[in-house]
């Protein structure tokens, strides 16, 4: 679920401000721990590798350092061991730990983060640094981006995978149609009524070599689109004619006229400018797909269609919500203030830019249910991650737009960066 393909634009941008965050902290001496597990790595070799670790740290020269490295090491071990296996196998694992310089206090506190990769992180890499290395979380972070290509025509096809740049040609079948009859009349339309069936099942053929190449990047989550071309109008038919998994039939996202079919057909369609554009900007159509939705709802007068934060979180408690929209120039935050002596809690929505003055306010009044004045922020979180949060966990698809199209523009200046579709409609 956590890491569920309809989720992963909330996943990712956790993941962002991690590393946003990870990435302006120094450390007072060489003790900031970066640690990655690849998918192949057992736990418990890591344990012993950093037990090694540790009694090589022992001799570090300055005290500090030596104290906060094993304790650093100490901090990692004790969460490392409540990992399963099946975690680390599943997705690859990342640890950032060291002693963390506190705000302005001078002081310094051992702080972990555990971060589960984007994409699964290959090498294992253990460093002892004054920064945290983030290179390869920050390249996990990068799509992995497969497109199919599909050239066809009547007489042949050609599969093709293109992943960055590398194109790998996966199969090529013919159909054995023969061109036209030429004669004319009643046993004309009797060869063409031939013909077509043989054209239908080749197109029943060609569907399925299609479904067996591209169903497993589907799966995967990795597959970004599939591209039909070819000359004339076959590749149309095909696309048109449900000869697809429904699943890559939804993944289908132009169809391109090309000069040739098979593989020289294949590399036509990589190099043509149509394709090039639209392979840079694969996430950019599907933001503007996913806007448009809800617009659409708003349009027809639906009530389906529901924004701004008070609305949305209403429907998200009631588990009403199926797709969340969250504009990524959000700069609220969720500030938890709570009271240590009675257990009192309240929730502020608040911009960011706002804390400073929230701090203060909370600090100059008292606790309204047992009147001491020991009030105090708890915990700020993002409100993107909040309400993303909220919607995974009531089933709803939580995506976060960017203000590069005109949708995501329109989301954050028309309704406030919160906009969500219902599954039903409950009166508030
Ligand atoms: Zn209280």
């Amino acid at each position: 679920m956590l890491m569920s393909k309809t989720s992963s634009s909330l996943e990712k941008y956790k993941v962002k401000k991690q590393i946003e965050k990870l990435s302006k902290i120094r450390g007072y001496g060489t003790e900031l721990i970066s640690l990655y597990i690849p998918q192949t790595k057992k736990v418990s070799d890591v344990l012993n590798y950093l037990k090694q670790e540790s009694s090589t740290a022992v001799n570090i020269k300055s005290k500090s350092t030596r104290k906060n490295v094993l304790s650093a090491i100490e901090t990692v071990i004790q969460r490392l061991k409540l990992i399963p296996q099946a975690t680390v196998k599943e997705k690859s694992m990342v640890f950032f730990c060291g002693a963390i310089p506190q705000n302005g206090q001078g002081t310094e506190k051992i702080e972990i983060y555990p971060i589960i990769p984007p994409r699964p992180i290959n090498t294992f890499l253990y460093r002892c640094s004054a920064e945290f290395i983030l290179d390869p979380l920050i390249e996990s972070l990068k799509e992995e981006e497969i497109y199919g290509l599909l050239v066809l025509d009547r007489s042949e096809a050609a599969f093709a995978t293109l992943d960055g740049s590398h194109l790998e040609i996966a199969k090529r079948i013919t159909s054995g149609v023969h061109g036209k009859h030429s004669a004319g009349g009643q046993s004309a339309r009797r060869f063409e009524r031939i013909i077509e069936q043989q054209v239908h099942e080749f197109f029943v053929r060609t569907g399925e070599y299609a479904n067996k190449i591209f169903l497993e990047f589907l799966e995967n989550n990795s597959l970004k689109g599939i591209i039909i071309g070819g000359p004339g109008p076959s590749k149309e038919k095909f696309a048109n004619g449900n000869y697809l998994d429904y699943r890559l039939q939804d993944k289908i996202i132009d169809i391109i006229d090309i000069g040739y079919s098979g593989e020289d057909g294949v590399r036509m369609l990589v190099k043509s400018e149509k394709v090039g554009n639209l392979l840079a900007n694969v996430r950019y159509m599907e933001e503007k797909k996913l806007f448009q939705e809800f617009l659409k709802h708003l349009a027809k007068d639906t009530e389906l269609a529901v924004y701004g934060e008070d609305e949305v979180r209403y429907y998200l408690e009631q588990g009403a919500v199926e797709k969340i929209f969250l504009s990524e120039a959000l700069d609220i935050v969720r500030v938890t203030v709570s009271c240590p002596a009675c257990g009192y809690q309240e929730e502020i929505t608040a911009k960011k830019y706002k804390l400073a003055e929230i701090q203060s306010e909370i600090q100059s009044r008292n606790c309204p249910k047992c009147n001491s004045s020991s009030l105090s922020i708890q915990d700020i979180k993002e409100l993107i991650e909040e309400l993303g949060d909220l919607g995974e966990q009531t089933g709803a698809q939580v995506e976060i737009l960017s203000t590069e199209t005109e949708e995501g523009q329109e989301l954050w200046q028309s309704f406030g960066g919160i906009a969500g579709i219902l599954r039903y409609r409950i009166d508030s």
